[in-house]
């Protein structure tokens, strides 16, 4: 029997590193047991008292074969619905070697640039593929979904463009044939900054002095090519900015936006080889014109250069925007979607500008092709000009769909007799045949004579829109064209970024978990990643059968009452808990309520999305112990009594203490009307001992990508998914996107697909299916305790900052390294790079107290890990002590130089006063695994002083890099 029951737990084991390693930690700690150390930790007050209601673990042999058989729920039709979404062939060698590939999807964003020179490349490449296709000289390196850089779009225009002089609220135009979950998000994100979005048709539309921007689609949500330009004069004319929605593919075809005049260009690049995964994770593009640099959302990667002088990548400008800028910053964007920018930049990497253009004009020849064969059978295709989409006017449109769907087809279906028809890159000439076979038996017709002449002119592109301009003319995509080159292109990029795959990366509030391969497997399914986002819910029963699940399990874990699926980051559940809260108020008739009360310790997208959200920050105070100072929390509650929309606070706190007194500034707010929001992205020290419910939240967040093992992607993707008690449930359904599919009705959403990045759900039902109800518990307190060995074994050599009353940590610690800048001249950045030395990512730096670092192990890793990250740092704090007593100069030694190349250390010129053993090998386990990072210090300033963000032209990229 023992055997059997042994095989459903194996994922603890595996998950979770320290299992069998407790007796010797609980003796550094100086405890007796785990759950001693829980019970000092986690206040008896919140504690909670039932198991979660989740089933027992799943082996992981039982769970792929249980997602397999789910799967088969799922039916993959032949989408031809369009609306921003297509099906697309991943290249093998960019779903193996990234997608598949723990040492680019475990990646976190960034912000140690020295070791992440790798993903920087490819995000350089990408927002070159996006400046060169849009016509546009700045790209960020990647949104959430076109939906939402729509929303950046208006935002961006709002701000920068000046209509002080205009007395009523400021006015947004939106062409009716954008796509509709474009629109939708535009006018949720509009209400709460009192923005009037007027939407219509742009031939007839008059713009004014009072409109700041205007939305256009191109090609639009018909499929027709417009000629928008008169229109964009007269935008411009009335001092208003212009934001094109676009589609790469057919950019590679047509007039870049940037050529016809716009201001702003997004979309989605999700068709550059990235599954369609029933809505997600793909990246979204934004470019803009070089005036609006400076107030760009999302992240931009830039050019600087070393300590040696040598090209060096780095994120530009706003690093940390929210955390900056705080209730000023204009974006909350955060987590993107890197590691899916990474897979489009690739795809544009592999086959080139010839080589996209190719698969363009088939697309568009096949759909010139269809056009002439549906006119034949006497059917009306609605635009002379067009790309890969054809709208058909018919009263013929019911009995199409039947006969389609019997033939596995999906169309886009507009009203009661529209019918939008997009190809696509996997569309062949037998697929052609057989859409025009639906056609024709509809109408009871003999089949169409349909001639496939690949020397056809393409007259469905209009003479203004065909595009003169070349593109991607640098050296990376005009070089790697056989697999081999390919392969080894993106392999020279892992080798350059440190992953989960070389060790741990211990971030703070970041949760940087396994992300076991069987959670992962699922994806590349096409039984899940195949599946459009409004496909027909019959076809999806697998896709809703897994969410339903989630769904309990995830409010089962908050002790909420409901679970909403859709906000796909952390930062846009945040939003979309807010608006609940306030429609909340506003259902109450208290629209004056409209005061946030935000802890100074708060993540810097707290604040952005209070603001987003229509909002008023009013900041609270800390007290030394890190403890929310409750004195100045009652005083400003009582304060704004009258205006208090209620508080965003993060539990455990962002110092990773779990404060008592939580309880009462739950009740307190309450007491005033207010609602609680907590930010979960702390849940790792919650789940299964307390939660947001217990403490007296109404709403929270919960990072996916975080505690629930979605990889980080090197900055996304992510899923932030919300959930709340039951009193809210109507303010949400007043943004109506629960449960259905944006195309059955007049739905509000904060993101582009019902389910935001649907595909990744799998991967927190699966954590969850394989560690069950005990497991789940077991590794909150496991981090517990992986983070408390940690900081017993550095309490002796650093000062901790912040700990619980009984004198413990949550699941993460700050170690203070500010008195070192007095006594030896180190900052905490030299630490940071020095870790590199060590082979180790830098924990989180300065969040949430400057000078200081953040210290989260999860309970994913092993006490041999645990063991090496402690050594390291206490012997970089031996050298800070050799720095104090003279023994080093303050100037010249390891941690100042630090991160140590190769190129640096082997070189024949080496004068330093310390030894290049110490330099790259300062303690013997760095022997057996030495990671290289492949620049050296990255100077900060000099790229935001010059600023370039595109790919150099090939003769100054290879003089560059020689
Ligand atoms: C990560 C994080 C967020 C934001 O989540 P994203 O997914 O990056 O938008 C918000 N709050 C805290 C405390 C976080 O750690």
């Amino acid at each position: 029997m023992n055997l059997f029951e042994l095989q459903s737990n194996e994922f603890q084991g595996r998950h979770i590193g320290t299992l069998g390693s407790e007796a010797a930690m609980l003796e550094v700690i100086g405890e007796k047991s785990v759950d001693a150390l829980v019970d000092k930790t986690v206040p008896e007050a919140i504690r909670l008292q039932a198991p979660l209601n989740v089933p027992d673990a799943l082996s992981e042999a039982a769970l792929l074969q249980h997602l397999h058989e789910l799967s088969q729920k799922n039916e993959v039709f032949k989408s031809y619905i369009g609306q921003g979404y297509y099906d697309t062939h991943t290249p093998s060698v960019i779903l193996r070697n990234i997608f598949e590939n723990p040492g680019w999807y475990t990646q976190y964003t960034p912000y140690q640039a020295e070791i992440s020179q790798g993903r920087l490349e490819s995000l350089l490449n990408y927002q070159t593929m996006v400046t060169d296709l849009t016509g546009l000289p700045i790209a960020n390196a990647s949104l959430l979904d076109e939906a939402t850089s729509a929303a950046e779009a208006m935002n961006l225009l709002f701000h920068n463009v000046n209509k002080s002089d205009v007395a009523q609220a400021p006015k947004f135009f939106v062409d009716a044939q954008v796509f509709p979950q474009v629109v939708d998000v535009v006018v949720t994100r509009a209400t709460p900054l009192n923005i009037e979005v007027v939407i219509g048709d742009y031939k007839t539309a008059t713009i004014d002095n009072t409109f700041f921007g205007a939305l256009l689609q191109y090609p639009n949500a018909a499929g027709s090519i417009e000629d928008y330009r008169s229109f964009i004069d007269k935008v411009h004319a009335a001092g208003a900015g212009v934001a094109m929605g676009t589609d790469l593919l057919a950019l590679t075809l047509l007039t870049s936006p940037g050529e016809l005049g716009a201001d702003i260009a997004f979309g989605s690049a999700q068709r550059f080889g990235v599954p369609m995964g029933f809505g997600g994770p793909h990246a979204a593009f934004f470019a803009a014109k070089d005036e609006f640099k400076r107030s760009m959302p999302g992240r931009i990667i830039g050019i600087s250069i070393d300590a040696q002088g040598k090209r060096a990548l780095r994120m530009a400008l706003q690093t940390r925007e929210q955390h900056i800028k705080r209730e000023k910053a204009t974006s909350n964007i955060c987590t993107a979607q890197a590691l899916l920018a990474n897979m489009a930049a690739m795809y544009a990497v592999y086959h080139g500008p010839d080589g996209l253009k190719k698969i363009a004009k088939r697309v568009s020849l096949l759909t010139h092709v269809l056009a002439a064969a549906l006119t034949e059978l006497g059917f009306t295709v609605a635009h002379a000009h067009y790309f890969d989409t054809l709208t058909i006017s018919t009263d013929k449109a019911a009995a199409i769909k039947e006969i389609a769907e019997a033939y596995k087809m999906n169309f886009r279906y507009v009203g009661a007799s529209q019918i939008s028809i997009s190809l696509d890159e996997t569309t062949t000439q037998h697929d052609v045949l057989d859409i025009a076979q639906v056609f024709a038996l509809a109408v009871q017709h003999e089949a169409a004579s349909i001639v496939f002449d690949d020397e056809a002119s393409l007259s469905n592109i209009p003479t203004f829109a065909v595009r003169t301009s070349a593109f991607l003319e640098h050296a990376v995509f005009n070089t790697h064209r056989s697999e081999s080159q390919m392969m080894r292109y993106i392999k020279s990029l892992e080798s350059k970024d440190l992953s989960l795959n070389t060790s741990m990366i211990s971030l703070g509030s970041c949760t940087m978990k396994l992300n076991a391969a069987s959670e992962m497997m699922p994806l590349s399914s096409p039984n899940w990643s195949k599946l459009h986002p409004f496909a027909p819910v019959a076809q999806v029963q697998g896709y809703h059968e897994m969410m339903a699940s989630l769904n309990q399990y995830l409010c089962s874990v908050t002790g909420f009452d409901e679970c909403w699926l859709q906000p796909n980051s952390g930062a846009q559940g945040e939003y979309a808990g807010l608006l609940a809260i306030r429609n909340y108020h506003l259902k109450n008739n208290q629209p004056q309520r409209n005061v946030m009360l935000i802890p100074i310790s708060a993540h810097g997208t707290n604040p952005a999305s209070a603001v987003m959200a229509g909002m008023k920050v009013v900041v609270v105070k800390a007290l030394d112990n890190g403890y929310i100072d409750v004195e100045d929390f009652k005083a400003k509650v009582a304060q704004y009594s009258n205006e208090l929309a209620g508080t965003m606070i993060t539990y455990p706190s962002t110092y990773g203490i779990f404060e008592e007194t939580v309880k009462d500034i739950c009740a307190l707010v309450h007491e005033h009307g207010g609602q609680v929001y907590m930010d979960g992205a702390n849940m790792n020290a919650q789940v299964g001992l307390t939660s947001p419910a217990a403490i007296g939240a109404d709403v929270c967040h919960l990072n996916l990508h975080k505690t629930f093992a979605i990889p980080h992607g090197g900055g996304g993707p992510g899923m932030g998914p919300i959930c709340f008690r039951s009193h809210l449930k109507d303010s949400f359904m007043s943004m109506p996107m629960q449960e259905i599919a944006h195309s059955e009705g007049n739905m509000r959403g904060v993101s582009a697909a019902p389910f935001g990045s649907a595909s990744i759900l799998l991967i927190s039902y699966a954590y969850i299916r394989m560690l069950g109800a005990v497991g789940l518990r077991k590794a909150t307190e496991y981090a517990i305790l992986n983070a408390n060995y940690m900081r017993a074994r550095l309490q002796e050599h650093y000062p901790i900052l912040y700990t619980g009353i009984n004198g413990t940590c949550a699941h993460e610690f700050i170690v203070d390294l500010r008195p070192f800048k007095n006594t030896a001249g180190v900052e905490a950045e030299d630490v940071a790079k020095r870790l590199m030395d060590y082979g180790f990512h830098a924990p989180t730096m300065s969040f949430p107290v400057p000078g200081t670092i953040m210290i989260e192990p999860t309970e994913s890793e092993d006490k041999a890990e645990l063991d090496r990250f402690c050594d390291a740092l206490i012997s970089i704090r031996a050298e800070i002590a050799a720095i104090e007593n003279g023994q080093l100069d303050k100037a010249n030694n390891p941690l100042k130089h630090a991160p140590h190349t190769l190129e640096v250390a082997m070189n024949d010129g080496w004068d330093r006063p310390y030894s290049r053993q110490v330099a790259v090998f300062p303690l013997p386990y760095v022997m057996q695994n030495k990671f290289w990072p492949t620049v050296s210090r990255i100077n900060n300033t000099h790229g935001d002083r010059n600023l370039v963000c595109t790919c150099e032209p090939t003769a100054a990229y290879a003089e560059a890099t020689a």
